[in-house]
């Protein structure tokens, strides 16, 4: 079977386009994800999932791009709408119509009671795609200030001096990135089209398959093998870091991940460390210096993690500040890997342990008590040591966490991807900051999950209750 899936439209504003297809016209978000670039994936479906095509809404870029927004089609129809329920489009529509949207030109929606179709917008499928019927452009007050502030919101959060503790390398290609440099290494693809690849990153973190989740990581894997590829996908973490309005990472990779081209761990970590520094460096040239520090990463279902623990006190002075023990947390306690903690303690290099995420409270104690890690990788799970957020009353854990004064690395939107936690609303971090526990903000896989610095704090501001004020605090 074949049929278009997507049409783009060319829009001025994400969540203005957003509003009128979804308010006006009865349209449900298909995706809403963020794109390395800063730009937004968005799409928009009239019917249920998997029933239709969508509009992919593309925030106009550049005076080309912008001139076509309500004029995409020269005059002409832009699409046709067809409904089961003539009467309930109609009525939305006229609602719609008693309020104002952008009006463009003589772009127009008409119900068409003879076809059953309604026929949206003469000349534009723009964003907003102009009125149902044709009113003067007269937003409310409060939809004005509404609009003004998520965009404002949007841009100041991506100015924020930020800093992200808990980033993956490989969780974070460029997916066109992706798609070149598997074409160079013959390594095959889902596809070979950036924003497919993106998409199909985000589909599968989401689709609640371990399976797919993996198998994610394996083509971003797969291009780091050579030296190429480790440069090219290194100095790309910096300058996507700075474009983000981060100001310090710390990002980790597990180099006995990427020997299979016949690197050496040595090699490995030389390699990334040329890559970040090529990236430093073309910061600060344009003006947005990052400083990046390198957490090397132990596989906890592996036994080379004291082999990693040698790799960072060799490469501490270059640039690697850290250790990590990564991998799947079920059956793999960190305590496998004491030789690997004892040598770093011996060595006063600090390190992190992933705990806490899909394992409780078992993971933390053994991270903290056991190994001696100075920080904990996600640690959502603290929470079950507290019975009552309200009353503040902590375990004796969680009390040692917060006064102590241990950092946890959160990462909300990879927590509910992993079902670690159910909402952005509800997520522990909003909770343990306010209790006082040391929070950190974290994207965790950028690509895979989709998400970069700036969204997870838009993220928090919406949903959560926080205010660009408490970011600015916070990081
Ligand atoms: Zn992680």
């Amino acid at each position: 079977m074949r049929r278009i899936a997507l049409v783009t439209l060319v829009v001025v504003d994400y969540d203005e386009a957003i509003r009128f297809y979804t308010e006006a016209l009865g349209f449900r978000i298909a995706e809403d994800a963020p794109r390395p670039d800063g730009l937004r994936w968005v799409v928009v479906e009239p019917g249920s999932p998997g029933t239709g095509s969508g509009l992919l809404l593309a925030r106009a870029e550049g005076a080309a791009q912008a001139g076509r927004v309500g004029d995409q089609t020269g005059g002409r129809v832009g699409f046709f709408l067809h409904t089961d329920d003539f009467a309930r489009d109609h009525a939305r529509m006229a609602a719609a119509a008693s309020r104002s949207w952008r009006s463009r030109g003589t772009s127009r929606t008409e119900p068409s009671p003879s076809s059953r179709t309604c026929t949206a917008t003469a000349g534009t499928c723009s964003s907003p795609p102009a009125d149902p019927v044709p009113t003067p452009v007269n937003h409310s007050l409060k939809e004005r200030l509404a609009m003004t502030a998520t965009r404002v919101d949007a841009d100041v959060i991506r100015r924020l001096p930020k800093a992200v503790l808990h980033d993956h390398l490989d969780g974070g290609l460029r997916p066109a990135t992706v798609v070149e440099l598997a074409d160079a290494v013959g390594h095959t693809l889902p596809t070979t089209d950036p924003a497919g690849l993106a998409a199909w990153y985000y589909e599968a973190a989401n689709s609640g398959d371990l399976v797919r989740y993996i198998a994610t990581f394996e083509h971003t894997l797969a291009v780091m093998q050579t030296r190429e590829g480790l440069l090219r996908t290194a100095e790309e973490y910096v300058l996507d870091l700075a474009a983000d309005g981060v100001v310090y990472g710390e990002v980790r990779y597990a180099p006995e991940l990427m020997v299979r081209g016949g690197l050496t761990l040595p090699e490995v970590v030389e390699t990334v460390q040329e890559g970040l520094a090529a990236g430093m460096a073309k910061a600060a040239a344009a003006g947005t210096p990052v400083r990046v520090g390198t957490l090397l990463c132990g596989m906890r279902m592996f036994d080379r993690s004291r082999e990693i623990a040698d790799l960072v006190v060799a490469f501490r002075d270059a640039g690697v500040v850290g250790f990590d023990i990564a991998g799947a947390e079920d059956g793999f306690p960190p305590a496998d890997h004491l030789a690997a903690f004892e040598h770093l303690r011996r060595e006063n290099v600090p390190f992190t342990i992933h705990a806490g995420e899909a394992h409780g409270l078992p993971s933390i104690h053994q991270a903290l008590q056991v190994c001696g890690a100075q920080r904990i990788g996600h640690g959502v799970r603290i929470t079950d040591d507290i019975p009552d957020l309200a009353s503040g009353k902590l375990g004796r854990l969680a009390g040692w966490v917060r006064d102590r004064r241990v950092a946890l690395e959160m990462c909300p939107t990879s927590n509910l991807q992993t079902g670690a936690a159910t909402s952005i609303a509800e997520h522990p971090i909003t909770a343990l900051k306010d209790l006082g526990f040391r929070v950190t903000l974290n994207t965790d896989n950028r690509l895979v999950s989709g998400t970069t610095m700036t969204r997870e704090m838009s993220l928090l501001v919406e949903q959560a209750g926080w205010t660009v004020e408490t970011c600015a605090r916070s990081r």
